[in-house]
């Protein structure tokens, strides 16, 4: 099978001291594998549709250490399962199922007991230390897949399994804020400012200064108002929610929520958060993170979604073209989310 690998570059002793972060890896490239085997608790998944995660991004940018090289990554799989290992229950062969990020979890720790799954000591992650779904074929844990709804094609429900899902914990994270800002307006931003709204909440967009797409894309999608990361919204926010990896919003964002508003953090990696005095914070403001998802969380989104109903704004590629659409994403030269299809299924409207 084809899939796309990234590869941690040669780290000999010659290596210039201080070498770049992003240096780390290899640009991503195309191999080829053997199709992997299903083992106990497993299927197997022809893969119809991958999105592209800012996390991948971190992962090929070396701002994630690689778990082993190479590392095929991606946690927004489509597919269908062609072989079930030994003890799968819940599932059947044909059904088009999804994978998230939260891959294996050990169901023995302090944090599994709890229900907090996400929290997982020894949580592994689709796309990280287990190989994800930019490729034609992959294994997952069957306990992490999710039945899909019927009411999206394949390449419009794969954003749904981590900008949708994670992006729906952060929501939750915000609590009842009739007033929030999103900070970023990606593929998370752009699922749940759909939530957002049908939930009734009034929305305040913010991007990259001078990102007038980005702005304009978030006005019609519904914003009552979007600027620049910069600036202060109108009204006081009663919760803000970072999708942008930019530790410098931390503060920008207290700025702009309300005495007993909160900042929720969405992602995986943030740059270093500056220093800030604590008049920002005080009047029992809050920063809180969100890591990963629980099945729950899965499957109350994926309940929710057809219900708004959530559209997913997508730009596909063919998996050849992965390291172009993840530059796309880099740039920020992508309204909503990129998504991988495997071949013949552009063409073929996506089976
Ligand atoms: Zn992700
Ligand atoms: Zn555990």
């Amino acid at each position: 099978m084809r899939a796309i690998a990234i590869h941690s570059r040669d780290t000999s002793p010659a290596a210039p001291a201080g070498i770049r972060a992003h240096a780390a890896c290899e640009p991503p490239r195309l191999i080829e594998r053997p199709v992997p085997t299903p083992e106990a608790g497993q299927v197997l998944i022809a893969v119809s549709a991958c999105g592209v995660c800012r996390t991948d991004l971190h992962i090929a940018d070396g701002d994630l250490p690689l778990p082993h090289s190479p590392v095929i990554p991606g946690h927004e799989i489509v597919g269908r399962i062609v072989a079930l290992g030994t003890g799968v229950t819940g599932f059947a062969h044909g059904q088009r199922v999804g994978v998230p990020w939260l891959g294996w979890t050990c169901g023995t720790c302090a944090h599994c007991l709890r229900g907090e799954e996400n929290l997982c000591d020894d949580a592994r992650f689709t796309g990280y230390q287990i190989d994800g779904g930019y490729a034609e074929y992959t294994v997952a844990d069957a306990r992490c897949c999710f039945a899909l709804p019927d009411a999206y094609d394949d390449a419009e429900v794969a954003p749904l399994l981590c900008a949708g899902l994670i992006g729906y914990r952060a929501l939750r994270m915000a609590g009842d804020a009739p007033r929030l800002g999103l900070y970023g307006f990606g593929a998370a931003a752009h699922i749940i400012a759909q939530v957002a709204l049908w939930q009734g909440r009034s929305l305040y967009a913010f991007s990259r200064p001078g990102d007038d797409s980005a702005q304009a894309f978030a006005r019609r999608l519904g914003a009552t108002w979007a600027g620049a990361s910069d600036a202060l919204p109108p009204v006081p926010l009663d919760a803000a929610i970072l999708f942008a990896p930019v530790g410098a919003l931390v503060p920008a964002a207290l700025r702009a929520v309300r005495k007993g508003g909160t900042v929720v953090c969405a992602g995986i990696h943030m740059s270093d958060i500056p220093s800030f005095p604590y008049s920002l914070l005080w009047g029992e403001r809050r920063i809180v993170s969100v890591a990963n998802l629980t099945r729950r969380d899965g499957e109350q989104f994926l309940a929710l979604a057809p219900q708004v109903p959530v559209r997913t704004e997508v730009t596909t590629f063919p998996l050849a073209d992965a390291a172009e659409a993840m530059a796309r994403v880099r740039d920020g030269r992508i309204n909503g989310a990129a998504v991988l299809v495997m071949d013949g299924l552009q063409q073929a409207g996506l089976q």
